[in-house]
């Protein structure tokens, strides 16, 4: 523990402060929480492989405030810590079973059968395994913050695809003005993987919670669907364009069926 304090203290969490952000002992995305309250400085990593867990007693030296006050900390992924010190820490509480996805052969294989891994390589999205549900599972962000997940089943069982709770947001991989609205999560991280940014709709209509959210992100959106759902799409693209600029895409497979190559070709 003794590594960790001087870690974590070199954070500059303020008091009462609430921190959540990317694990600087494994590097998770999102998993690491500290916070500091009277005079305590308490810290964890939600995923279980990680060892960082501890509290200590804390009360910076007036020199110690000014630095940190200057320097003002800057967290790895770019963001001020500002944005993270709120009442709210998290919206959903990652389980303990959520483990890295190279753990696992099978999500492994799962996210290369779905032209899903190089999203996951690139780290434009987060991907672990469920080792209690066998589920390869995709983590729901809105910015820095784990709203949700959905995991797909690794075996013959149901439901295929599991909410592990109501999240209002879609799953997102990959930044664009442009949204690319597909069925599923690995489609999304197929667009994602080829520089475009794609939503996965977790089924074939738009939940309301949606729309402000696309609204907030993209400037114009593609609604992107198999031959299968072409009048859901000529629906829900009529929909969109009451707001937003949308044109449709029909393709001829799901877009996790084509490489991330391939994808490139069809969107450009
Ligand atoms: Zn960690």
């Amino acid at each position: 523990m003794g590594n960790q304090i001087d870690i974590v203290e070199s954070m500059g969490i303020p008091s009462g402060g609430n921190f959540r952000g990317d694990c600087p002992f494994c590097f998770h995305k999102n998993s690491f929480s500290v916070s500091r309250q009277d005079g305590r400085l308490m810290w964890y990593c939600f995923f279980a492989d990680c060892s960082a867990k501890g509290n200590t007693i804390y009360e910076p030296s007036a020199q110690e405030i000014f630095t940190q006050a200057r320097s003002g900390y800057r967290h790895a992924s770019g963001q001020d810590y500002r944005h993270h010190v709120s009442g709210r820490v998290s919206g959903y509480k990652v389980p303990s079973s959520f483990i890295n996805v190279r753990q696992s052969d099978k999500c492994v294989k799962y996210l290369y059968d779905n032209n899903s891994y190089e999203a996951y390589k690139l780290d434009l999205c987060d991907i672990v395994y469920d080792k209690s549900l066998d589920r390869c599972v995709f983590l729901v962000k809105n910015g820095s913050y784990i709203e949700g997940a959905v995991g797909r089943a690794l075996g013959n069982f149901k439901p295929k695809w599991y909410m592990y709770d109501s999240s209002a947001y879609p799953f997102i991989c990959g930044k664009g003005k442009e949204g690319i609205l597909v069925e599923d999560c690995p489609s999304a991280c197929v667009i994602g993987a080829a520089g475009l940014s794609g939503v996965a709709l977790l089924g074939t209509s738009i939940k309301p919670s949606y729309m402000d959210i696309l609204l907030g992100l993209y400037e114009s959106l593609v609604v992107a669907l198999d031959r299968d759902a072409t009048n859901k799409a000529l629906d829900m693209a009529r929909e969109l364009s009451y707001y937003i600029p949308t044109t449709v895409r029909i393709l001829e497979r799901d877009l996790k069926h084509y490489t991330v190559s391939e994808a490139k070709e069809i969107l450009e």
